[in-house]
């Protein structure tokens, strides 16, 4: 309600962890600032009948030491503690990270990965968008005015489930400059489904089909397909050279990635 009536005027703070930087350098100039800090509901993670829920106020940190998340998400278990420092993780919470859908960020990309549901609410009521449709470009998703993001669904993760998380960023806790997610289930010694989610590469997290067909009916350690799929995330990839880094150096870092992400869920790591 209070967002309606600003108009569009008023921002939601969580962890105020990208939030404050932006009212300094004033690239954010609300008139009003909606705290979300003291709604108990929105914050903690549970079992449902199909997986995890995790309320959007729940502080990365809690994430990063849920005994849920390490038995029941072990990639978002994997990865997060490469998500900023420990006082932004202490603070920041997993609604602020993918409403703000920076494009290098970890959680975009990992719910992207496991196939995570967002549950918005808003005045004409809650629904709900995958994540394969919620990011929508550089900072941008589906979150229309007046909607907040109340939960996050996760769908189960099967026991036997292999995966790998590789990064790279210049110092640790940066963003990543490029990043990799990878899971796949095994069909005995060979891939079978497979999951691959590039970040930091494109202006939001993108799911490298292409790099999945080729994995798909190998083994993990399997050097043709591995040069193939490497080929493939070249091909695939058009990220923007920046001060960072070059738009090849990006696309050579992915690849490397991806290896090495492909590797450590076949043990070879
Ligand atoms: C030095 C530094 C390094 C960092 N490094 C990384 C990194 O390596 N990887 C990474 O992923 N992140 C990194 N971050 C960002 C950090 O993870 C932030 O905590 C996170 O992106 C935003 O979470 P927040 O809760 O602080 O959101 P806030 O800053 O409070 O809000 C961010 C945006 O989301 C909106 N919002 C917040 N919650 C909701 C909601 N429930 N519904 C709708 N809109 C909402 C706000 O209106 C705002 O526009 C870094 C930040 C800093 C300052």
């Amino acid at each position: 309600m209070i967002l309606q009536n600003a108009q569009g005027d008023a921002r939601i703070i969580a962890g105020g962890q990208s939030l404050m930087p932006m009212l300094n350098f004033r690239l954010a100039t609300p008139t009003l600032l909606v705290d979300l800090n003291r709604i108990a509901a929105l914050s903690g993670i549970g079992m449902t009948d199909e997986g995890l829920r995790i309320g959007a106020m729940t502080r990365t940190r809690d994430i990063e030491t849920s005994a849920l998340i390490a038995q029941h998400q072990p990639l978002i278990a994997h990865a997060v503690p490469h998500i900023a420092h420990l006082p932004i993780r202490s603070r920041g919470t997993i609604g602020g990270s993918l409403s703000h859908a920076d494009p290098a960020a970890e959680f975009p990309a990992l719910m992207l990965a496991v196939d995570a549901q967002m549950v918005l609410h808003g005045p004409q009521g809650a629904r709900v968008v995958p994540a394969g449709e919620y990011f929508q470009g550089l900072f941008e998703t589906a979150t229309k005015s007046a909607e907040i993001l109340t939960h996050i669904d996760l769908p189960h993760w099967p026991e036997a489930r292999r995966f790998g998380f590789q990064e790279y960023s210049r110092r640790r806790g940066d963003f990543a400059l490029a990043g990799i997610a990878f899971w796949a289930d095994m069909d005995g010694d060979i891939c079978g489904e497979c999951r691959v989610v590039a970040f930091g590469v494109s202006d939001r997290p993108v799911r490298l089909h292409g790099v999945e067909q080729i994995l798909q009916s190998h083994p993990l350690n399997d050097a043709d397909a591995m040069l193939q799929a490497r080929d493939a995330v070249d091909d695939l990839l058009e990220p923007d050279s920046d001060l960072q880094a070059s738009a090849e150096y990006r696309r050579m870092l992915a690849a490397e990635l991806l290896q090495r992400a492909v590797h450590a869920a076949g043990g070879m790591a």
